[in-house]
């Protein structure tokens, strides 16, 4: 299944999160080390967003490609640096499409998402979630996949004011109630926060002093890694960092 990780503190060449670090999201495409529920290698496509220094909303870079097959990017991320990324590589799910549009993150103002895992019983099992939605919404999916009505289901409660972590908790309770074998880790920022949750794949968190990285899987050796536990949300800025259980509904 897909592999993503956030990033918050200060500004870092995007190549180090993407290409160098030993185990950086690069080599988790070709050769992640705990994929769960089915998919071997993530080359499905790609995307990143980052904050650009001057403050805003994100920058978004996506392909349908593998991570390693894009020369700009190589070029783009060594030229890069920024203090809030989002990235993802992705191994779509049987059925679904293999687009640009399908690749994490989706995006809205200064809000990034991505999703590692699988509604059950897609698309029926979440007909009565998607019905409530501005069929607006529903017709611009950046894709027919269920990440995309994910986020669409997220940015909902967003937009109704919700904060990263209840908006993603709400939303994983709901998916779970209508469609409960679903593997739901969840992954938002704004660039000053990070949301993220345990459901049915691997995560792990480096919490440092000023920064914080959430990846699916450890970028490198460094001691600090933690290994988050399954079925839990983690709300964190750069200095703070909150694990709390996700109880079934
Ligand atoms: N189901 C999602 C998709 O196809 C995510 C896949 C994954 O986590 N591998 O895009």
């Amino acid at each position: 299944m897909c592999r993503h990780l956030a990033y918050l503190g200060e500004p870092v060449p995007l190549d180090g999160l993407l290409f160098d670090a030993p185990h950086a999201l690069c080599r988790q495409a070709w050769a992640p080390r705990d994929m769960r529920g089915g998919g071997t290698i993530n080359v499905d496509g790609f995307g990143v967003g980052w904050y650009p220094g001057s403050g805003g909303e994100p920058v978004r870079y996506r392909r349908a490609t593998p991570i390693w097959s894009d020369p700009s990017l190589m070029a783009l991320a060594a030229a890069t640096a920024s203090g809030a990324v989002l990235a993802a590589v992705r191994s779509a799910t049987a059925g679904m499409p293999v687009t640009e549009g399908a690749a994490a993150p989706f995006a809205e103002g200064r809000w990034l998402f991505s999703h590692n895992g699988k509604v059950a019983g897609w698309p029926d099992s979440v007909a009565k979630l998607a019905e409530r939605l501005p069929v607006r919404d529903l017709l611009t999916l950046d894709a027919p996949t269920d990440s995309a009505l994910l986020w669409a289901l997220v940015r909902d409660r967003l937009r109704a004011g919700a904060e990263p972590g209840g908006a993603l908790a709400g939303t994983l309770r709901a998916v779970h109630a209508a469609a409960p074998d679903s593997r739901l880790n969840l992954l938002l920022t704004d660039g000053t926060r990070v949301a993220a949750t345990t459901w049915g794949h691997a995560l792990s968190y480096l919490d440092g002093p000023g920064s914080l990285t959430v990846s699916s899987e450890p970028l490198d050796d460094t001691p600090g890694w933690a290994e988050m536990p399954p079925r839990h949300l983690l709300v964190a800025t750069r200095s703070t960092l909150d694990l709390t259980p996700l109880e079934a509904p």
